[in-house]
């Protein structure tokens, strides 16, 4: 798929997302954590972004959101450097570190209701 192609994506994409929060976070207010306003925030980025730039390609603007995301996540996992520590245990190097990435990305990526699609090659259509 071409840029242009997923350009003219975004406005269904941008329609769907809109009311993301509220499928994301059904809620009471009191429950909202950091944890869900990093989510949200991440996702209303992208849609300014988008918003900002219709002729942008979405893929562009995802693949550097996601960077941005590893370099940060990967800088608040740096171990303490107490070698008993047991909290840094599962980051205590950088091979570890990426294996935990990894580990929570395909959880994320496994639980999104966008992992699948019906447009996947290996979904049977009648
Ligand atoms: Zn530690």
């Amino acid at each position: 798929m071409g840029r242009k192609e997923r350009a003219g994506q975004a406005t269904e994409f941008l329609a769907k997302t809109r009311s993301f929060r509220y499928r994301l976070f059904p809620m009471e207010d009191d429950d909202f954590t950091h944890y869900d306003e990093a989510v949200q925030e991440a996702v209303d980025l992208a849609n300014r972004l988008a918003d900002n730039n219709p002729e942008a390609d979405l893929w562009d603007i995802a693949d550097g959101i996601l960077a941005g995301v590893v370099h940060y996540w990967l800088y608040t996992r740096q171990p303490c450097g107490d070698p008993t520590c047991g909290d840094c245990d599962s980051i205590s190097t950088a091979e570890e570190r990426l294996k935990e990435l990894l580990r929570i990305t395909e959880e994320l990526a496994r639980g999104s209701e966008y992992f699948h699609s019906s447009y996947d090659l290996n979904v049977g259509r009648a």
